[in-house]
């Protein structure tokens, strides 16, 4: 099987390597036909907004919607949640073109900017449930978002406490433009809905490759075809 891996910008490259050392391939995907060659998509993290501006200029967003749509497999990491949300909030500058489809609403920079970046033990049931291991996973924000509202048909896979995040509470933009998730005690960082999966922070940049695979699980050719590829109604 092939797994097409969006390398407009940012971490693709590692994505590709975790991809290998499972022993798949990952394919870079620039062009909208390229989509036609692949049955999944890896939307990597790095920086949204520049993101969008290729996926623009390479006539992109049409056949990416398509894709989502038809119900094959596409996970975001980072920006690439950013990509897949319906709604994303805490832009600097207006509103930028995403793919949607994943039913909740995104704050791009919930965990602050570069410097606020870090790394902790995320417990992860739901991933160690199909693929075993640690209960936990070393996961990686590098000025990560967070996924502050879900629709009903999205699956919270981990969350994170927002006391533990320092960067969190510190970040006076946060406290003043997201009144409603001061008082939460958690933010989500990781969910499936359907046939999308998307993760606020990096699986590519550890040795853990339970991500991955998870991923490829949702794909229905590894799955046997026991898991038939269903459209998610929000996306119809
Ligand atoms: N917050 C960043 C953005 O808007 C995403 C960061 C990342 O992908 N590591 O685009």
């Amino acid at each position: 099987m092939v797994v097409g891996v969006l390398a407009l910008q940012g971490s693709f490259n590692e994505h590709i390597a975790v991809l290998k050392r499972l022993g798949v391939k990952g394919v870079q995907i620039r062009k909208p036909e390229q989509l036609q060659n692949v049955s999944s998509l890896i939307i990597p993290g790095g920086e949204s907004t520049t993101m969008a501006k290729l996926a623009e200029y390479h006539n992109l967003f049409p056949a990416l919607r398509e894709f989502v749509k038809m119900g094959k497999p596409v996970w975001g990491t980072c920006a690439g949640l950013i990509f897949l949300a319906d709604k994303a909030i805490g832009q600097k500058t207006g509103g930028q073109e995403l793919i949607g489809g994943l039913d909740c609403t995104v704050h791009r920079n919930f965990f602050g900017s570069q410097i606020q970046s870090f790394e902790t033990e995320l417990p992860i049931p739901g991933i160690v449930a199909k693929e075993g291991g640690p209960p936990s996973c070393r996961a990686v924000f590098i000025r990560a978002p967070a996924i502050i509202e879900v629709g009903p048909d999205v699956e919270v896979l981990a969350d994170i406490p927002v006391s533990s995040s320092e960067t969190a509470n510190s970040n006076p933009a946060i406290q003043s433009e997201e009144e409603s998730t001061k008082s939460e005690k958690k933010v989500i960082v990781a969910v499936k809905q359907g046939n999308l999966l998307a993760t606020a922070f990096h699986p590519e940049l550890t040795a853990d490759t339970r991500w991955h695979s998870y991923f490829l699980k949702m794909v229905p050719e590894v799955e046997d075809g026991t898991s038939a590829i269903v459209s998610t109604s929000s996306v119809d």
